[in-house]
């Protein structure tokens, strides 16, 4: 059962409550297999929910342009600290409004209009940000593009070196929105210092997989490093910076300024590219950041992983492929490149069926990106659900059954007794944030 919450909503505005309560009730009774997604617990749900949406606080703490601030300077500090203990590094900016405004301030912090960054295409699993064409990214900088071998659907890091050398770019992206595999961040340090480019991580895909060590450290590699905060870390949509204090680049990019890298960094975010933090959020963060720090959490971030591969291995065994051949994190891409349907097929007979996914270009994709190959699936929101390998083997049987149905036209007749099974099997779990 969802918890009966918010009564001051349910009287006031029953329109909006109703549809919360639809949302909530899809969200516990359905399969999230949508990668970038999982659930927020209680208490962040709350922080996020309270009057901290009120106050204006432009600037940082201790250098505010507004009055009132003693309660706001403590709470942003308590998340930057908590923030640092968990990751290990020397600067954090906690006030980005979300994944995309934080990477947008790391290019205004540290580039110019027109400089050449390298990044991996949005149809090759890279993110918007990351200099794609419609992106104010892909405007405002000249992306050279590296992506993962067709084949193998993995980085060559020789080939990366290569477009590197012949191009000389000022920053690099590494961090993907639909990578399985591990990313060698101590490799693209050396190119980075080889071509004297700055090396920017993007873990807002993978942050749980760090904190749990499941996946490597980019913090000592790096001089930046942005995520979200939402996604697999479970806290508010927003987003956070991580820097070095020291721009070792000072004297190549930015002779004639008096800021280090941590400076540059605030200053990015505001006044560049922000008016107010959202102390909501950021109260949020601070309950995100502590959670994160906890045994419970390292145990999550481990079982995604376990999670994701026992669920390849099983749809490998039914026959389903899967691009490049496994995962080493939360998500994997199946692959329909030799079925008669397409990625868009599929992650809509899926949703009908109560499995929520999206359809994805695969390594070597023939169709095109309105239909595609594949479909992202991704184990973090039911792993935060408490599921476990035995599971996977269920949800298994359930994408594999469905894709049957696509090929016998006969999804329509099937998905209302699916639908069922899968509202069965959730209602054994603890949905954070939902059902208690
Ligand atoms: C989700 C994501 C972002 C940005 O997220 P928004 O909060 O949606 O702006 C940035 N980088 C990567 C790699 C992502 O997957």
């Amino acid at each position: 059962m969802t918890v009966e919450r918010y009564p001051h909503l349910k009287a006031e505005d029953p329109e909006v409550y109703e549809l919360i309560q639809k949302q909530a009730q899809m969200e516990c009774s359905t399969l999230k297999m949508i990668a970038s997604e999982s659930y927020a617990s209680f208490d962040v749900l709350e922080a996020c929910g309270s009057i901290f949406t009120n106050k204006y606080a432009e600037g940082y703490p201790g250098a505010r342009y507004y009055e009132g601030n003693e309660f706001a300077d403590a709470l942003e500090n308590l998340a930057i600290e908590r923030g640092k203990a968990l990751f290990g590094c020397e600067h954090m900016n906690v006030q980005p409004y979300s994944g995309s405004p934080a990477n947008a301030a790391v290019y205004r912090a540290l580039l110019s209009p027109g400089d050449k960054i390298m990044g991996v295409p949005v149809s090759d699993g890279g993110h918007l940000t990351h200099g794609w064409k419609v992106s104010f990214s892909g405007k405002d900088y000249l992306q050279i593009p590296y992506r993962p071998n067709q084949e193998t659907g993995r980085l060559d890091m020789a080939e990366v070196r290569k477009i590197a050398q012949a191009e000389q770019p000022k920053m690099i992206w590494v961090g993907m929105s639909a990578y399985p595999f591990k990313l060698d961040y101590a490799a693209f340090a050396e190119i980075a210092e080889e071509v004297g480019a700055y090396l920017v991580a993007d873990i807002a895909h993978i942050n749980a997989l760090i904190i749990a060590g499941v996946h490597p450290d980019p913090v000592p590699y790096c001089d930046v490093v942005t995520s979200t905060a939402h996604k697999m870390l479970r806290g508010p949509r927003a987003g956070f910076i991580m820097s070095k204090v020291e721009d070792r680049f000072h004297e190549k990019y930015h002779p004639t300024s008096k800021w280090n890298l941590a400076q540059l960094v605030d200053r990015g975010v505001f006044p560049t590219m922000q008016g107010g933090p959202h102390l909501h959020a950021i109260a949020g963060m601070a309950c995100a950041f502590k959670y994160a720090q906890t045994a419970e959490f390292k145990e999550y971030g481990a079982q995604i992983v376990k999670n994701a591969q026992a669920l390849c291995a099983e749809l490998e065994a039914l026959g389903r492929p899967i691009a490049g051949g496994g995962t080493e994190t939360h998500l994997f891409l199946l692959d329909f490149r030799k079925d008669e349907f397409t990625g868009k097929d599929a992650a809509q007979a899926l949703s009908k069926c109560g499995i929520i996914a999206n359809f994805n270009m695969v390594p070597g994709d023939t169709r095109p990106p309105a239909k595609t190959s594949g479909v992202r699936l991704g184990t973090a929101a039911l792993t935060s659900a408490g599921m476990k390998e035995e599971d996977m083997k269920k949800v298994a049987g359930w994408i594999d059954e469905v894709c049957k149905h696509i090929v016998s036209n006969d999804v329509d007749a099937v998905a209302p007794r699916i639908r069922g099974e899968i509202a069965e099997f959730c209602s054994g779990f603890k949905f954070p944030g939902i059902t208690e």
